[in-house]
C-alpha cells in the first residue's frame, strides 16, 4: 500500500546515492570540543561522518486523534476534507479556496542553493526535500468521550465559516461517531463531565489498554494502513504524580496498569497502547503523559514518541521575541502573559490543576536563551546554594481566564519589560488575537507527517573498517520541537526553545538526508571580490 512519489530534487554528488528503495546520504557532522580552564577556552573542531538512509515509499498513513470530536480534531478533519474534495466557500470577502497555510511543510520553503549563472537563490517547498505524506491522503479517525457525530462536532466547535460547514457536513457525517474512549474523571476538569457519554465501560485499566490496542489494530487493518500516528488532542489533564515503583520504569508502569493504579492517566494509557503496537504517539497537550516509565517503554520497544503541547500562538511568539531580545544584548527583566479564551479548552483550563499543566508548559520557554547569555544574566552560584540555584532569570508570569464570549478566538496579551543601554528601560506590548484551532490544525498535520517521515529514516556512524548496520532514530523525536511548546528531548540533553534554532535543526536534518550541508547564511560569494 506504500506509495513511491517522484522526487523533484536530485542531488548530484558522491555523497548521495539513489536506489529504487532508498535515498542514502553521507553527512559530516561538524562540531567542536571545548575545554574551559582559568578563563581560557581551548577549542578543537570535530567531524564525524554519518550515513542516512531514507525509505522512498511513503507509508499509507492513518491519523487517530484522541479528542477527535473537539475543536482541533473536528477542524482538522473538516479542513482536510475541504482540501481533498476541493470545496470552496463564500465569505464576505469573496470565494475562499481551501489551503494549507500555516503548515511549515506545505506552506514554507527551504533554500537549496543558487543558480550559477545569476546567483539567484533557489527555494523549494519543505515538503519537496524528502518524500512525505500529503495531508489529503491521511486516513482520519479517533476517539472521543463525547459521542456527538463528526458533522455535529464541527458545528459545536463554532470555528469554521458556515458556508464551509454546510458543504463539508456530508463528508464529516460519513466519518461517523468517534470511537468510545477512556475517561478517568480525576484527570480533566469536573466541568467536562456532561460531555462524557461515549465511554469504554469498566474501570480495569489493563482491559482498557487492550481495548485501545485492538482499536488501533482494527483501524490499521480496515484501512490497509502501513502506519498509524496516534495523537493526543483531547483535554489537558492534570499532572500525574511521579511515584517510584509505579510509573518510573517501563516494567513498573505496565504493572501499575495491570493493577489499575489511580495515577495512570488516560493519556499515558493511550501512549502505552501506541508504543506497544509499534505506532508513534504525539502529545499535543501539556500534561506529563510521558512519565519516565513511558519514555523507558518507548526506548525498549524502539517506538517513537513526541511532545508536549502544541506551540500555536503566544508561546511561538515568545520563543521568537525572547531570543531576539537576548541575542540583541537586551535584558528582559519581566515577561507578563495574559490569555483569555472562550472555547471548551478554556473551560477545562479554568480548573486549577489543568491550568497548572498549561502554566508549566508555557513557563520554561525562555530558559535556554537566558542560559546561553551569562553576560546579561548571572550564572548560578553553585558554591552557595548547590543545584537549587538556577541563576538569574526574568520574572515570568502566565495567566489564563475563561471568557465564553470570545469562543475559539483567543486573546493573548504580553508585556516584555527590558533593561537597555546604561540603565534605560524598554517596554514592548503585544496583543495577539489567535484563531486557536486554525493555528493548531496545521501543526497537528506537520507533526503527523514529520513523524511518519522520521519512522522511515535510519542512520549509521561511518567508522574506518566497520560496516555497521542502519538503526532507527532515537525514540524521542526532538526534531518536532518547532511545533511544540515544551519539547520533549532525550533525557539528559538540553531543550532548545528558540524558534529559529528549532527550524534550523529541522531544515539541516532534512537536507542532511539528501546529502546537502545545513543552512549557511554566510553567503561568502556576496562578500568577496
Ligand atoms: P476541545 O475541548 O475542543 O477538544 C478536546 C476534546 O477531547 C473534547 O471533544 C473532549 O470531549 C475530548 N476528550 C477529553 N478527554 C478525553 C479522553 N480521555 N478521551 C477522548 N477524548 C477526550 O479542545 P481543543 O481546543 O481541541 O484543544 C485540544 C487540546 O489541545 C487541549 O488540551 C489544548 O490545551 C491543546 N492545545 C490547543 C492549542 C490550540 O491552539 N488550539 C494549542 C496548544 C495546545
Amino acid at each position: 500500500t506504500a506509495v513511491r512519489r517522484p522526487s523533484p530534487i536530485t542531488v548530484q554528488s558522491e555523497n548521495t546515492v539513489y536506489s529504487d528503495e532508498f535515498i542514502t546520504s553521507t553527512f559530516f557532522n561538524r562540531g567542536a570540543d571545548v575545554t574551559v580552564a582559568d578563563g581560557q577556552f581551548a577549542v578543537k573542531p570535530t567531524v564525524q561522518p554519518y550515513q542516512f538512509q531514507t525509505k522512498r515509499a511513503v507509508s499509507k498513513t492513518g491519523l487517530m486523534m484522541i479528542g477527535v470530536g473537539g475543536n482541533n480534531g473536528s477542524t482538522l478533519c473538516a479542513t482536510i476534507l475541504a482540501n481533498r474534495h476541493n470545496i470552496c466557500w463564500h465569505t464576505k470577502n469573496g470565494l475562499q479556496q481551501p489551503n494549507y497555510v500555516g503548515s511549515v511543510l506545505r506552506a514554507s520553503t527551504v533554500r537549496i542553493g543558487a543558480e550559477p549563472a545569476t546567483g539567484n537563490e533557489v527555494h523549494v517547498p519543505v515538503s519537496d526535500v524528502l518524500p512525505m505524506v500529503h495531508p489529503n491522503d491521511l486516513v482520519l479517525g479517533g476517539w472521543d468521550i463525547s459521542g456527538v457525530p463528526m458533522d455535529k462536532a464541527m458545528a459545536r466547535a463554532k470555528v469554521l465559516n458556515y458556508d464551509l460547514q454546510r458543504q463539508v457536513a456530508p463528508h464529516m457525517a460519513a466519518l461517523g461517531k468517534p470511537l468510545p474512549s477512556i475517561y478517568y474523571p480525576d484527570f480533566i476538569a469536573a466541568n467536562q463531565e456532561a460531555r462524557a457519554d461515549n465511554l469504554v465501560p469498566g474501570t480495569d485499566k489493563q482491559a482498557h489498554l487492550e481495548h485501545i490496542r485492538a482499536d488501533i489494530r482494527k483501524f490499521k487493518e480496515d484501512n490497509e494502513l502501513d502506519r498509524v500516528v496516534v495523537f493526543w488532542t483531547a483535554n489537558t489533564e492534570r499532572y500525574s504524580d511521579i511515584i517510584p515503583g509505579v510509573n518510573d520504569t517501563a516494567e513498573n508502569l505496565l504493572e501499575a496498569i495491570r493493577a489499575s493504579h489511580s495515577e495512570v492517566s488516560p493519556s499515558t494509557l493511550f501512549a502505552v497502547a501506541a508504543i506497544l503496537e509499534g505506532e508513534p504517539f504525539v502529545n499535543g497537550a501539556p500534561q506529563n503523559t510521558f512519565v519516565p516509565g513511558a519514555i523507558d517503554l518507548a526506548e525498549k520497544k524502539q517506538s517513537f514518541i513526541g511532545g508536549d503541547d502544541l506551540k500555536s500562538g503566544q508561546t511561538k511568539l515568545k520563543s521568537v521575541l525572547a531570543e531576539f531580545l537576548v541575542n540583541a544584548g537586551i535584558k528582559p527583566l519581566s515577561i507578563a502573559s495574559y490569555n483569555h479564551l472562550g472555547n471548551n479548552d478554556g473551560r477545562n483550563l479554568s480548573a486549577q490543576r489543568q491550568f497548572r499543566s498549561k502554566e508549566i508548559s508555557k513557563s520554561s520557554v525562555v530558559d535556554d536563551m537566558v542560559n546561553a547569555n551569562r553576560l546579561l544574566f548571572k550564572a548560578p552560584d553553585v558554591s552557595k546554594s548547590g543545584k537549587t540555584d538556577k541563576g538569574e532569570h526574568p520574572d515570568h508570569i502566565v495567566v489564563i481566564k475563561y471568557v465564553p464570549a470570545v469562543g475559539d478566538s483567543k486573546r493573548a496579551i504580553d508585556e516584555y519589560y527590558s533593561e537597555i543601554f546604561c540603565g534605560g528601560r524598554s517596554t514592548i506590548n503585544i496583543f495577539n488575537e489567535c484563531e486557536d484551532s486554525l493555528l493548531a490544525t496545521p501543526l497537528i498535520l506537520d507533526l503527523t507527517i514529520l513523524t511518519e517521515l522520521l519512522t522511515r529514516v535510519k542512520y549509521r556512524k561511518v567508522e574506518p573498517g566497520v560496516e555497521g548496520s542502519f538503526r532507527p532514530l532515537y525514540s524521542v523525536l526532538s526534531l518536532l520541537s518547532y511545533m511544540l511548546k515544551a519539547p520533549l528531548v532525550k533525557p539528559g540533553t538540553e531543550v532548545v526553545n528558540a524558534l529559529s534554532r528549532q527550524r534550523n535543526a529541522l531544515e539541516s536534518f532534512l537536507k542532511a538526508c539528501i546529502g546537502l550541508e545545513g543552512n549557511s547564511d554566510l553567503l561568502l560569494e556576496t562578500r568577496i571580490w
